[in-house]
């Protein structure tokens, strides 16, 4: 399993990065991506540290771990910048944190992950069909969320996304390690939304890139 969302002590989770990668190795994850929340204030500190934690236990355990950023509430103007900063400093998850319901993101934030070239749009809540079509477009993977709070709007993103050809992915957005899920609560969330074995195969596929 390969989760590509989750959250450290580096952001607002409560695991150290180890602690998390530990976890989700007995969990069962072949991967797991640590994109904790940056903006401008903090991309310069947390970033290279996720690197470095990564590249230490990624020579020692065989789970493979991947730095990344979530660019979280930037402002939209920003975005593009961040993004390109967050690549040429060793992210290889550029998540923007998406247009979810349960928060105030502003609106154009969607649009802006995209236009930057961001990997994943994290939980773009009622994302619009023109936005997913440009996400199609750009190879811009757009997310369905297991998290609770921004689960809501789950059968808008597939719906959305099938319309537009737009690609999913799936993940926690863990915050510690008892948002893990398995791979049949994972399988069994994508065949309640409506999706099909192929489709599932597909997400996987998408998954896998970043590996
Ligand atoms: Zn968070
Ligand atoms: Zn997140």
């Amino acid at each position: 399993m390969i989760d590509l969302h989750t959250h450290t002590i580096l952001s607002d989770g409560e695991l150290l990065p180890s602690e998390l990668v530990r976890y989700a190795q007995v969990a069962g994850y072949e991967a797991i991506g640590l994109t904790d929340h940056v903006d401008s204030s903090n991309i310069d500190f947390v970033l290279p540290r996720l690197v470095k934690v990564c590249g230490v236990l990624n020579s020692h355990w065989p789970i493979i771990s991947i730095p990344g950023v979530e660019i979280t509430h930037a402002p939209i103007e920003e975005i593009k910048q961040l993004v390109r900063y967050a690549r040429r400093n060793g992210a290889r998850i550029v998540i923007v944190h998406g247009e979810t319901v349960s928060e105030p993101v502003m609106r154009g934030t969607n649009r802006a992950g995209i236009e930057a070239g961001a990997d994943i749009i994290a939980h773009p809540g009622f994302i619009t069909q023109e936005d997913a079509r440009l996400a199609a477009k750009r190879g811009v993977l757009l997310e369905l969320t297991t998290r609770r709070s921004h689960s809501r709007t789950n059968s808008h993103v597939v719906k959305t996304a099938m319309q537009a050809g737009a690609r999913l992915v799936i993940n926690t957005d863990s915050h510690s390690h008892e948002s893990f899920i398995t791979d049949s609560q994972r399988k069994h969330v994508l065949k309640r939304l409506g999706l099909k074995n192929g489709q599932i195969a597909a997400i996987d596929i998408a998954s896998r890139k970043f590996l």
